[in-house]
C-alpha cells in the first residue's frame, strides 16, 4: 500500500520492515500483551513439562508447522500473536515528518499530526 502525505510525498508500505511504519501502544496495551503472553508462555512450557507440547501447539496455532519448529521461534511466534491484538499503526513522512496514527485499532481511518519547530523540552521539563 502507499500513503499521500499532505506535503506530497508518497510514503510506501511494500516492504517489510518498512522504515517509515510503526506501532503505538499504550503503556496498558503493552502491558495486556505482557500478561497474556505470559500467560500463554507458562501454559506451554507446562505442556512441555507434561508431555503435552505437540497437543498444545497443535490447539494453539491450529497447523502442525509448529511441531517441528525450534523453541525460539515457537516463543516468538506465540508472542507475537499477542503484540498484534492491541495498539495502532503509525505512518511518519521522510520528507516533512508528519505523522499519520490510526484512529482506532484495525480501523481506516488516520489522524495527521504535524511537527511543531517551536517547541523543545527535555525529559526533566515534563511533568510528573
Ligand atoms: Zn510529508
Amino acid at each position: 500500500m502507499s500513503y499521500l502525505c499532505l506535503c506530497g510525498h508518497v510514503i510506501k508500505d511494500n516492504i517489510y520492515p518498512c522504515p517509515e511504519r510503526g506501532d503505538l501502544k499504550w503503556q496498558t496495551e503493552s502491558e495486556n500483551i505482557s500478561q497474556e503472553s505470559f500467560e500463554a508462555l507458562k501454559e506451554f512450557f507446562n505442556a512441555v513439562e507434561n508431555d503435552a507440547k505437540n497437543g498444545w501447539l497443535l490447539k494453539f496455532f491450529n497447523h502442525s508447522l509448529y511441531l517441528k519448529a525450534d523453541m525460539a521461534t515457537i516463543v516468538i511466534d506465540i508472542m507475537s500473536r499477542y503484540d498484534g491484538k492491541e495498539g495502532r499503526s503509525v505512518y511518519r513522512c521522510p520528507e516533512c515528518e508528519r505523522m499519520y496514527v490510526q484512529t482506532k485499532y484495525r480501523s481506516d481511518e488516520y489522524e495527521c499530526f504535524e511537527k511543531r519547530t517551536d517547541y523543545s523540552r527535555n525529559a526533566e521539563g515534563l511533568a510528573d
